[in-house]
C-alpha cells in the first residue's frame, strides 16, 4: 500500500533552527553495520507475491534474532497458505520485558513481502542494494524492509546494550500486506495470544517529510484509515437483436445510474484525527489551504473553507466518504442488445461508517430499483484509534531530537496497512514509521524505489529512543 505519498502535497517548508542538520556522514557503530547488512540481505530475496520467498526472509530474521541472544521460545515462525496456494510465513518475536510497569505489551508491526519489481525495466538490479549518491535504492528500501530492518536492528541493539523494557514488546512481521493481509488477519484473531498489546505501532504508516532542500518540515501519526470497499453495480436486461431496439438498455440505465452517482456528494464528516490533522497541518500548508484548514479545523461547518478544501483530492478525501466509478463491462456482441452492464465502483469509507450503510445509499442515489449491488470481499469498516497522549510524547521527543520544533500531525489515511485489520481486531493502531522523505523520493510500488542513507540511520535512532522511552524503566 502506498503509505505516505499525496500527504507531502501541499506541505511548505518549516524553518529549521540553524543547528537542527547535524549530519554525521561516517555510519561505523556496529548497530549501524548490522542495520546495513540485515537491509542488504533482506533486498536480495524477492519476497513478492508469486514468488515464494517470505518464508526465507523470515527464517533469516529469526536466525539474526537467536543470534542476538532472544530465546527460541520467543521466536515464532508461523507457516500460512494463502487463498492463491502459495506458501507464506509471518514472524512474531517477544522482547521479554519485567512487568516492572504492570502494562500490556507493545506490538510492533511491518511486513516482510514487497511488491514485485521487473529488474528489466528498473535502472539497477532492484534485488542489490546500491548506495548512490546519498541514497539507497532497491525494492523494499522504503515499502518496507526499511520497517523490517529498523525494527529488527532496534531489537537487537536493545538487546546488547542488556535493555530490559518495562512491558514486553513484541515484533509482528506479516508475510502478505500487498496482496491480501491474510498473515495480518492471522496475527491479530488466530495468534492473539502471541500478539495481544496495549496498543500497535506500525513501521508501514505515518513518518516524516522533507522539503525539496532536504528540511523537515512534519512528521505524520497516522492514526486511522479509511475502510475500502468496492461495489459491483449490475443492470441485467433479456436483451436482443440489436437491429430491433428495446426502449430499455442495460447500458443507458447503468450510465444513468453512474451520472446519479457522479453527482452524489457524501456527508461531511470530521472526527479527532481529521480536525488535528487540519488544525497542526495549516501552520505548514501554503494559501489558499493553510487558511482553509484552521478555519475548517475550527468550524467544519464553515462552507466556504470546506469549498476550497474540497478543490485538493486528497484534502477533500479527508473529509468524507468517497465513491468513484473505476471499472466498466457491459454486453457481449456489436449486434446485441446487452443482457448485462456491470461497473465497479470503489469507495474509501470514513471510519466508523458501516459497509452496508454505503450500499444502501449507492442504492438510495442510484435511482433505479433493479440495480443489483455486490460488495467485494476485504470490506469491512475499521474504527479511528483515539489520539494517544504517551505515542505523540514519544514520537514528538524522538523526532525532535533529531528535527526540532517541527509540527508533530495526526493523520487518516485515504488508503490501507496492515493497521487496519489491528484495528478491526480491538487494538489500537499508530503509524510512526521513523522514515523522513521528500515528496519526490516517493517510489514504494514504483521503479526505482529509494530512501536517503541519512534517513535510514536517522530512523535506527527514532526506533532506539521511542522503545525506550515508552518501555524503559
Ligand atoms: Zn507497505
Amino acid at each position: 500500500m502506498i503509505r505516505i505519498a499525496l500527504a507531502t502535497m501541499m506541505l511548505v517548508s518549516y524553518c529549521p533552527p540553524a543547528n537542527a542538520q547535524s549530519k554525521s556522514t561516517d555510519y561505523t557503530a556496529d548497530y549501524q553495520q548490522t542495520a546495513l547488512e540485515i537491509y542488504r540481505h533482506l533486498i536480495s530475496i524477492r519476497s513478492a507475491a508469486g514468488h515464494g520467498n517470505v518464508p526465507e526472509v523470515a527464517n533469516y530474521l529469526a536466525d539474526r534474532f537467536r543470534d542476538g541472544g532472544f530465546d527460541d521460545a520467543d521466536i515464532h515462525i508461523l507457516p500460512q497458505m494463502l487463498s492463491s496456494g502459495e506458501e507464506t510465513a509471518s514472524l512474531v518475536v517477544r522482547y521479554e520485558g519485567n512487568d516492572s510497569s504492570g502494562r500490556e505489551p507493545i506490538l510492533l508491526i511491518a511486513h516482510m513481502d514487497v511488491v514485485d519489481a521487473l529488474p528489466k525495466e528498473w535502472e539497477r538490479d532492484p534485488f542489490t542494494l546500491v548506495e548512490k549518491d546519498g541514497y539507497f535504492f532497491g525494492r523494499g528500501t522504503l515499502d518496507d524492509k526499511f520497517g523490517i530492518t529498523t525494527l529488527t536492528t532496534t531489537f537487537l541493539r536493545l538487546k546488547a546494550a542488556g535493555f530490559v523494557p518495562n512491558r514486553d514488546l513484541i515484533l509482528g512481521f506479516t508475510g502478505d500486506e500487498e496482496s491480501g493481509m491474510e498473515t495480518t488477519r492471522s496475527l491479530a484473531y488466530e495468534y492473539r495470544e502471541l500478539t495481544d498489546a496495549e496498543y500497535v505501532l506500525n513501521a508501514d504508516g505515518g513518518g516524516g517529510f522533507l522539503d525539496h532542500d532536504g528540511n523537515a518540515i512534519a512528521f505524520m501519526i497516522q492514526a486511522a484509515e479509511k475502510t475500502f470497499a468496492t461495489f459491483e453495480l449490475t443492470i441485467r436486461n433479456q436483451g436482443g437483436h440489436s437491429s430491433l431496439p428495446r426502449p430499455d438498455n442495460a447500458i443507458y440505465e447503468l450510465a444513468t445510474v453512474l451520472k446519479n452517482i457522479e453527482a452524489y456528494t457524501f456527508p461531511t464528516q470530521t472526527n479527532d484525527i481529521t480536525l488535528g490533522y487540519f488544525d497542526k497541518s495549516s501552520s505548514v500548508t501554503p494559501a489558499p489551504f493553510g487558511d482553509a484548514m484552521k478555519r475548517f479545523a475550527a468550524n467544519p461547518e464553515d462552507e466556504e473553507a470546506l469549498a476550497i478544501l474540497r478543490k485538493s483530492p486528497l484534502q477533500n478525501s479527508v473529509t468524507r466518504t468517497t465513491c468513484i466509478a473505476t471499472m466498466l463491462s457491459a454486453g457481449h456482441a456489436e449486434n446485441a442488445l446487452p443482457q448485462s452492464a456491470t461497473a465497479t465502483v470503489n469507495c474509501r469509507i470514513f471510519p466508523g461508517v458501516e459497509v452496508g450503510e454505503v450500499r444502501a445509499k449507492l442504492f438510495e442515489v442510484a435511482g433505479n430499483d433493479a440495480l443489483e449491488i455486490e460488495v467485494g470481499g476485504n470490506s469491512v469498516a475499521s474504527p479511528a484509534s483515539p489520539i494517544n497522549e504517551e505515542i505523540t510524547a514519544a514520537v514528538t521527543e524522538a523526532v525532535h531530537k533529531q528535527h526540532p520544533g517541527i509540527p508533530i500531525i495526526p493523520f487518516m489515511a485515504p488508503y490501507g496497512t496492515d493497521g487496519k485489520v489491528m484495528r478491526q481486531a480491538g487494538m489500537p493502531t499508530y503509524g510512526v514509521m521513523g522514515l523522513f522523505i521528500k515528496e519526490d523520493d516517493e517510489f514504494s510500488h514504483g521503479l526505482n524505489e529509494r530512501v536517503q542513507v541519512d534517513a535510514f540511520y536517522g530512523a535506527l535512532e527514532y526506533w532506539h529512543d521511542m522503545l525506550t522511552d515508552l518501555a524503559g524503566s
